[in-house]
């Protein structure tokens, strides 16, 4: 079982967002990325984590940007 406080360190790598604990993974709260949990270690690579639906890349994702950003001129 994941140590409790790990968890409570840790943050999505995209966006710095809130995890939460779903079977043996931690989905992020905020852009919806799974990262799956190996021998205890989660495994916080966007690389390796498993997107969301009608997300293809990492660089999709949308995580802790509650604003939209400004216009570029
Ligand atoms: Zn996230």
């Amino acid at each position: 079982m994941l140590n409790k406080e790990l968890l409570e360190i840790l943050v999505c790598p995209v966006g710095k967002s809130e995890l939460r604990l779903e079977g043996d993974a931690l989905i992020c709260t905020s852009c919806g990325a799974k990262y799956r949990i190996e021998d205890d270690i989660p495994i916080m690579l966007v690389d390796e984590a498993e997107l969301p639906e009608g997300v293809s890349s990492p660089e999709e994702l949308n995580c802790g940007q509650q604003e939209t950003p400004p216009p570029a001129f």
